[in-house]
């Protein structure tokens, strides 16, 4: 069977129109294949808003929830003019459940309260375009990812359980792809082994749900559907020209992601990477359009240097109050502090008694010095910009870095990162 993989995220399923686009899309060609969807547009953001209300004992944020179903119910009525009310029923139920458990108090903790309620975002979204897909004749066999994507409950960035997941979509989705060419599900979601309790993947985590429903199902591609033409060599919003990378070899992917690239979900190149699937990013708005395709090429083409900001970091210095040679025990020393307190480090240097690392700014900046300062002298700076360039060249530099402002300065054969201020 050859099956195909195919992700729609927030951007192109945020109104009636986009959502007949993506039925436009389906039926130009018919083919075997899973749809994954995110939650529309913004809605996440909104869950998000909820959720952190409750927590601050500020109870139901009513002003974002009536947001929230005025935004479906909007959608829903444009689709569906008066054969709605089937699908408002569901969607009326869904909301029911989140005012309910925003009311409720059974002291449960915030992670696990979280992936319950901000799962129902894609629910929300899953059930409108499955009700829309029959509106509109095609057929396809709704699932839930709930009970295919089994992951461990460590909330809001759930671990998938690989033997488990794959024994489970085989169970329910290859079995379905037998009867039916498509299989529209959830992106992001997934649940424990109890059958019960809901879980995330992580923010933009839908791409990563294609990416393991490719691996397990063996998949002879995998689209991502974006509102770009394809992969570009920088975010069109910090440069004002951009190039389109037509074939990016797996590993330089995962290079770009890892070092800030955000297009795609860092998790999501190594399960196609170890089947050698392919990667689509393609245009929702021009699908005709050939987009990016990540696979196993020799080069990125076209070579161009790509640009990659990272905002809002901050650099902390340290000097062994000791004065002792910064050395491997003092970095595995600092290096543990640094992973008690879930700081993931972008840069470091070291010089022979003092060691620099950036890192994104967060609440832990405090703690850490102060579990720091008991052994080292440590000095930091804010607001400052991680500027990776990857097959850079000296005029490739010269465009995004200012000499003056850069702090620290680190090139390798393929990359160059310059920390600078922000003045
Ligand atoms: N809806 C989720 C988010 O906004 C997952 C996704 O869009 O990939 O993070
Ligand atoms: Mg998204």
């Amino acid at each position: 069977m050859q099956i195909h993989v195919e992700k729609f995220g927030g951007a192109s399923i945020n109104s009636a129109k986009a959502i007949r686009n993506v039925v436009d899309i389906l039926n130009a060609e018919p083919k075997k294949r899973v749809v994954v969807v995110s939650a529309m547009g913004k809605t996440t953001n909104a869950l998000e808003k909820l959720v952190k209300a409750r927590f601050e004992k500020r109870g139901v944020d009513t002003k974002t929830l009536n947001w929230l179903k005025d935004y479906h119910f909007g959608i829903i009525d444009e689709l569906f003019g008066d054969s709605a009310s089937m699908i408002k029923g569901y969607v009326c139920s869904i909301f029911d459940r989140i005012e309910t458990q925003l009311l409720s108090d059974n002291g449960e903790a915030y992670d696990k309260f979280y992936d319950t309620v901000v799962s129902c975002g894609e629910e929300l979204s899953s059930r409108i375009i499955s009700a829309y897909l029959s509106y509109k004749s095609v057929e396809h066999k709704f699932l839930w990812a709930f009970d295919f994507i089994q992951t461990d409950d460590c909330f809001r960035q759930a671990n998938v359980d690989w033997e488990q997941s794959e024994a489970l979509i085989n169970q329910y989705v290859a079995v379905a792809l037998q009867n039916y060419d498509l299989v529209l599900t959830q992106g992001y979601i997934g649940g424990t082994d109890d059958g019960q309790t809901k879980t995330t993947l992580g923010r933009e985590g839908s791409d990563y749900t294609a990416a393991i429903l490719s691996y397990c199902l063996n998949a002879v591609d995998c689209t991502i559907w974006k509102d770009v033409e394809g992969l570009l060599n920088a975010d069109p919003k910090r440069m004002a020209t951009t190039t389109k990378l037509n074939a990016i070899p797996y590993q330089e992917a995962i290079e770009l992601a890892y070092y800030g690239a955000t297009i795609i979900h860092p998790k999501t190149i190594k399960p196609l990477e170890n089947r050698s699937i392919p990667l689509y990013v393609k245009s929702f708005s021009n699908p005709q359009q050939s987009g990016s395709c990540i696979c196993h090429c020799d080069d990125m083409s076209p070579l161009v240097p790509s640009y990659i900001f990272k905002d809002n970091q901050v650099l902390l210095s340290l000097l062994p109050r000791d004065f002792s040679f910064i050395a491997e025990q003092n970095i595995s020393a600092i290096f543990a502090i640094l992973a008690q307190h879930n700081v993931k480090v972008n840069l470091m240097q070291n010089s022979a008694i003092s060691l620099s690392v950036c890192f994104d700014d967060c609440e832990v900046l405090k703690p850490l010095i102060k579990s720091l300062q008991v052994y080292y002298k440590v000095h930091y700076n804010r607001n400052l910009q991680l500027i990776t360039v990857r097959h850079y060249s000296e005029q490739a530099i010269s465009e995004v870095v200012s000499e003056p402002l850069i702090m620290v300065e680190q090139r390798s054969r393929v990359t160059a990162q310059f920390l600078v201020r922000t003045e």
